[in-house]
């Protein structure tokens, strides 16, 4: 097939690719964008395949074979709560990936037709510079993030001495290595670059908290659409250019969207560990083993909420770890059949990935219309009856607005404290993601609901049935 054929067919992938941005735009829509994902990267491969200058289909084929595999098995083993970690890990490859094609290049650049060895074009040698210092800050950012959320390494923002001083002069030394290597090919500065960069990574990724590593899992997100754009450049491949920058604008999109629902600056986002962390101090479970709840049974629930008018629904990771979704939407089914308006109310960080709660609640067929964004539910606290928490803790905790001290404070959160009465259900007193206690549990209008979530809905469920 003629490179021109080929060339069409990339093109025809890059609007597959598009529309299926589009479509993922929408939990109406997602469905149809992942076909249309799907359809991209058929024509992408068949493309691939067709192209004159493919030396070696046994090697290709293998490739994709053990590749597919991998990716099939871990897609089948994983949990839905364990996706961020996973998709860090994924974007620590593509980082990777980056720094090993510039390094070959580098090192057999007639191979891939940028010249012979001390003599690499200027622009080629810009592009291997460039792509090698993006793929290694997000191949060592998205390791840390990936122990962070494993709960390898704490969550806590680690924060070095004179971190600011220490980046700005890697970022420096980064400049410097770049430009050398540019104008003399040197490999020593080649590999300086890369080792200022992995390290940059590093130490940009460690101070971040808690409660800004959603920002930071798609941030990387963009930094992988980058590396692979950049290496797109020295492959000569089209399409990866094309498919590295829609990953890497849409991720930059999304960190912006998720900065903005979290209250956070992106320039602090993204040199890293410039929040207001620095003089939070952990005091998560000390001050408050003396105070009391007040603890309900799933009796005392269901009987407050079949005599209410209206409920809210709050979702968060415990409920996805819990896997409460579909016991939760039984027992809204049952309240709504009694006459009570039930809404669900959505905080764009519940969970461990933007728009987690969503996808849980849309596999446990909950209509679209009921559930509502932070910015459209919060000023219809005031007269709710009950607001039901299930699972969620920092999402909900007024430390946000009141204590500037908190790593959350200034994100904004469902104001479920304004509600006539607060469910929280969840195992233990133990705190959120964040590691910071919740003084609405020790508030008078809130019950404690001990247990498993979904066991907890279930035994709702029974109560409410009898
Ligand atoms: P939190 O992590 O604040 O709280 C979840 C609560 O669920 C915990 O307090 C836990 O309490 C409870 N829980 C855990 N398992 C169960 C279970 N089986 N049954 C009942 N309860 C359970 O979650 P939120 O959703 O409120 O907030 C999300 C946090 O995660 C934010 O800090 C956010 O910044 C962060 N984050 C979000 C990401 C995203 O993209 N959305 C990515 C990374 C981090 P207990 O142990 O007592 O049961």
């Amino acid at each position: 097939m003629s490179e021109n054929f080929s060339a069409f067919l990339y093109l025809t992938a890059a609007v597959f690719f598009i529309l299926a941005l589009r479509g993922l735009s929408s939990a109406k829509t997602s469905i149809k964008g992942n076909v249309f994902g799907i359809i991209g990267m058929g024509v992408a491969i068949v493309a691939a395949f067709a192209m004159p200058k493919v030396s070696s289909y046994a090697l290709t084929i293998t490739g994709i074979i053990v590749g597919g595999a991998i990716g099939a098995l871990v897609a089948k083993k994983i949990d839905m709560t364990a996706l961020p970690q996973l998709v860090a890990a994924f974007h620590s490859l593509v980082g990777l990936a980056a720094v090993l094609v510039a390094a070959g290049a580098m090192s057999a650049p007639i191979s891939f037709k940028i010249g012979t060895l001390g003599h690499i074009m200027r622009g080629s040698l810009v592009e291997i510079g460039l792509g090698t210092a993006i793929g290694a800050v997000t191949f060592t950012g998205s390791v840390v993030a990936f122990l962070k959320l494993q709960g390898l390494i704490g969550s806590k923002p680690l924060m070095l001495p004179n971190r600011h001083l220490i980046n700005v002069s890697l970022g420096a030394l980064i400049l410097f290595a770049l430009v050398l290597f540019v104008f003399t090919e040197g490999h020593f500065f080649f590999w300086v670059l890369a080792s200022a960069s992995f390290a940059l990574g590093l130490l940009m990724i460690l101070p971040v908290g808690g409660a800004d590593m959603p920002v930071i899992v798609s941030m990387l997100n963009s930094y992988s659409g980058w590396a692979a754009s950049g290496i797109g450049f020295t492959l000569n491949n089209t399409l990866l250019i094309v498919t590295g920058a829609l990953v890497g604008a849409s991720g930059a999109i999304l960190s912006y969207i998720m900065c903005k629902a979290m209250n956070r600056s992106i320039i602090n986002v993204i040199v890293g560990g410039f929040g207001n962390s620095d003089a939070f101090e952990d005091k998560a479970g000390s001050a408050d083993e003396q105070r009391s709840v007040k603890q309900g049974s799933p009796e005392d629930a269901a009987f407050v909420m079949k005599n209410c008018s209206s409920l809210v629904i709050v979702p968060g990771y415990g409920m996805a770890v819990a896997q409460a979704q579909h016991a939760l939407r039984e027992m809204c089914n049952i309240l709504k059949n009694n006459g009570v308006k039930v809404r669900y109310a959505i905080h764009p960080v519940a969970g461990r990935m933007p728009g987690h709660m969503n996808v849980l609640l849309a596999e446990a067929n909950v209509p679209y219309d009921d559930v509502l964004e932070l910015e459209d539910i919060n000023r219809d606290f005031p007269s709710t009856d009950v607001a039901f928490v299930i699972g969620a803790n920092d999402v909900t905790n007024p430390a946000a607005k009141n204590n500037p001290q908190s790593p959350i404070y200034g994100m904004p959160i469902l104001e479920v404290e304004q509600a006539k009465t607060v469910f929280f259900i969840k195992r233990s007193m133990a705190a959120g993601y964040a590691g910071i206690d919740n003084e609405l549990f020790f508030r008078d209008n809130t019950m404690m609901l001990f247990g498993d979530a979904k066991k907890v809905t279930e035994e709702i469920v029974k109560a409410l049935e009898s």
